[in-house]
């Protein structure tokens, strides 16, 4: 099948926090077609996610587990441009038979569907017609069914009417592991700092990880350099996106207070309890890292401390990160939902 990339399995599909929902539902329904509360299952999620990945994947399962179903994977924009050619050559029910013939129809970035309004129709009847014999639809989005502007209600009830499982982020964890899945399956070696240091920085999503990889792999063929972390510094400066918003201390306070659920005066007053110093010291450390502004006005945002105290904070922070491995997590994760913010 032309249409099917034999790559994008479910083997190949790390599964984490960030879809694990998504990738579940999706191995569900590529065992029982049709036969699942997941009717349709729409994937949703931003760009380099993996939403093709699973979609696909659902399409090679089903073909390998279920050899008679007839699976047909399609693009929206390929969809609209197949539905204009037939409406032209006034062939609109041609078109429609045709997708009414199909075990397993899945649409890949339905939010293009947004700005063709016949096309939505004849989807609107091919839908309704393979849902009713029991067919299964999958359909990808860039946006959550609720934000899909310019989709007809009637299409966004039906959508409503499986499950809609979203992509995130991979977390850092996930992040190494996609990393060394990777380069095992192209036969690949680097040192695990290395690739520490790739997920830590790489926090946007999944294809500009591989991207990451791909040039590092080519830098250090090319200068006949081992890979080492002074290459991946080198490498990343270009994907590392300098931050065109300037983060504000204000910001990164209430981004920790939501984090760790600490309210925001606590954070400023003098109280000594473990979790709101920490939050504090972690707050501190965040500013430094991420504002330009000085010590001593970081301090005077902390109800006027002085700027010994944002020091020997930013120390604790680093030390605590060497020993204590949940700490270390939850500033990771702070620092990846700061430099979103700053992009
Ligand atoms: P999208 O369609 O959401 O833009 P893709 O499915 O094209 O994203 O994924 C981008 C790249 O990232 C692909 O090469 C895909 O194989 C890879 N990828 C995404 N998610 C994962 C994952 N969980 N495990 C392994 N590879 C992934
Ligand atoms: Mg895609």
């Amino acid at each position: 099948d032309p249409q099917l990339n034999q790559m994008y399995t479910f083997d190949s599909f790390i599964e984490g926090d960030c879809n694990r929902v998504a990738r579940r539902a999706g191995k569900t329904v590529a065992e029982k077609p049709g036969a699942n509360s997941f009717n349709p299952l729409v994937i949703y999620g931003g760009v380099g996610l993996g939403k093709t990945h699973l979609a696909q994947a659902i399409g090679n399962d089903v073909k390998r587990m279920h050899p008679g179903k007839v699976v047909l994977y399609v693009s929206s924009e390929k969809f609209i441009n197949q539905f204009q050619d037939h409406s032209r050559n006034n062939a609109i029910n041609d078109f429609i038979h045709f997708y009414q013939l199909i075990d397993v129809l899945i649409i890949d970035d339905v939010q293009f569907f947004s700005r063709a309004e016949k096309s939505q129709d004849a989807f609107f009847a091919i839908f309704n017609h393979l849902h009713q014999s029991g067919k299964q639809l999958v359909l990808t989005s860039d946006k959550a069914p609720k934000d899909l502007d310019g989709m007809q209600e009637r299409l966004l009830s039906r959508f409503r009417w499986g499950l809609s499982a979203d992509l995130q982020v991979p977390d850092y964890e996930t992040r190494i592991e996609i990393l060394e899945r990777k380069m095992k399956n192209d036969g690949l070696d680097m040192p695990k700092e290395v690739v520490k240091y790739v997920a830590y920085n790489i926090n946007t999503n999944v294809r500009e990880l591989e991207g990451a990889l791909i040039s590092l792999l080519a830098q250090s063929s090319l200068n006949k350099k081992d890979i080492d972390v002074e290459l991946a510094k080198k490498v990343l400066r270009n994907f590392v996106k300098t931050s065109s918003k300037e983060i504000t201390i204000d910001a990164i306070q209430k981004m920790v207070c939501e984090y760790f659920d600490v309210p925001y005066d606590k954070l400023l007053q003098k109280t000594r309890k473990r979790e709101i110093v920490q939050a504090r010291q972690i707050t501190m450390y965040l500013a430094k890292a991420f504002t330009k502004n000085s010590l001593k006005t970081i301090g005077e945002h902390f109800g006027g401390r002085d700027h010994t105290t944002v020091i020997h904070s930013c120390q604790t922070v680093k030390d605590l990160m060497d020993t204590d491995s949940i700490f270390r997590e939850n500033v990771m994760e702070l620092t990846q939902k700061v430099q979103l913010a700053a992009m």
